[in-house]
């Protein structure tokens, strides 16, 4: 039997603890994770591109234990009622193949990302950031406006979003966080101006300049979550080429990421290198840095092990995913025999085909 976890475990886990303690434990264990760097067997993700979105799979293992994440990205569903973002995923042991987890992901994928975002900026934004601008207010963004509070001590947080009603949803859901003073800004420019902190998380299948260089103030830390496929970007190349730049996984930024309008060339560093230490996180008070963020695999991975230690109980759900059998060799004995045409009791069972059809 395989363990289910789905949205309804996930909202009964939120009920009970604090979202922001969930958000630094799961950063935390994604720290964990990317210290190992060397022991995960790691690929760019699988992509299928369409004109209005993009499926993708992303597979990781550490030798001991798979992981994958089916996530698709569509920012016109919103229009039909639908997420723009959804996912759901597989935690399998690596000795027998089999599966043990299968999650709902779309929530944990919020939880994932903000607290990777805020991870990153522990180590790039300057210890004294207090104000943080952000731009979107969709589905992410809650879970952003919260992990900065939480592991970067962010008090003041100025929102703009281009449609006015998920701005007033941000606003109305973060009254839950009265020591996050909420500015609502009339545009990009007035919401960046003076913060030290910068989260871009929009929506659009296109190459967006949602910031352009006269709004970038020496010192700013820039996480950029929004642009994560090709054709999919929020930057101004201009502001890359003078700034730090972190990726995840290079060989999947270069395609996915902000860094895709740059040439091949153009120096980024691994998160990992900074978590580590072997590498400088910001350099200097007035240095520009971005946190180029796409969302890798390894960050589910953590996400599914976090799952399994924090959201599994004895009486989860379980799945009838994988067939239990005494003869793993008689796989037909288990009920193929039933369907055999020789069984007399199996009648006839042929459908019928409308000659129109
Ligand atoms: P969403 O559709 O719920 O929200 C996006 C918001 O951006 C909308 O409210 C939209 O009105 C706004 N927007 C679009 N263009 C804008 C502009 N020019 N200026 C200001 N606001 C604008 O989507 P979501 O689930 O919140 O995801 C946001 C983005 O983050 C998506 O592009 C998604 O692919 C990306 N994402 C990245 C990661 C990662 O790991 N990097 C993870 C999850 C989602």
């Amino acid at each position: 039997m395989v363990t289910f976890i789905g949205t309804r475990e996930m909202q009964n886990h939120l009920s009970k603890v604090r979202l922001e303690d969930a958000i630094t434990r799961l950063a935390s264990m994604i720290k964990d994770d990317y210290l190992r760097w060397q022991a995960f067997d790691k690929c760019a993700r699988v992509a299928s591109h369409s004109d209005v979105g993009v499926i993708e799979l992303m597979p990781i293992s550490d030798g001991r234990q798979y992981s994958f994440k089916y996530v698709n990205g569509h920012p016109k569903n919103t229009q039909a009622g639908l997420l723009t973002v959804t996912a759901f995923g597989v935690l399998a042991d690596v000795d027998t193949g089999y599966p043990r987890l299968l999650s709902e992901l779309t929530i944990t994928t919020a939880l994932r990302t903000a607290a990777t975002s805020a991870l990153a900026a522990s180590y790039l934004a300057r210890p004294s950031s207090r104000t943080m601008a952000l731009i979107g207010n969709g589905a992410q963004s809650e879970f952003q406006a919260v992990a900065f509070h939480a592991m970067l001590g962010i008090e003041e947080l100025r929102v703009f979003d281009v449609d006015p009603a998920a701005t007033d949803k941000l606003i109305h859901n973060l009254r839950l966080y009265p020591k996050l003073r909420i500015v609502r800004a009339n545009s990009v420019a007035d919401a960046v101006k003076g913060a030290d902190i910068i989260t871009t998380i929009t929506a659009d299948k296109a190459n967006a300049t949602i910031l352009t260089p006269e709004m970038i103030e020496p010192g700013m830390h820039l996480n950029a979550v929004g642009g994560d496929c090709p054709g999919k970007t929020e930057l101004h190349a201009e502001i890359l080429r003078n700034a730090r730049v972190v990726v995840e996984y290079e060989p999947q930024s270069r395609v996915e990421g902000e860094v895709q309008q740059m040439p091949a060339d153009f120096p980024v560093t691994e998160l990992w290198k900074i978590l580590e230490g072997s590498e400088q996180g910001r350099m200097n008070e007035k240095q520009v840095t971005v946190f180029d963020s796409v969302g890798f695999a390894l960050e589910d991975f953590s996400a599914m092990r976090y799952l399994e230690k924090y959201v599994m109980q004895k009486n989860s759900p379980l799945l009838d995913l994988i067939p239990e059998m005494m003869n793993p060799k008689d796989l037909f004995g288990m009920g193929m025999a039933n369907a055999s045409a020789l069984n007399p009791a199996r009648g006839n069972t042929e459908i019928a085909v409308p000659i129109n059809a």
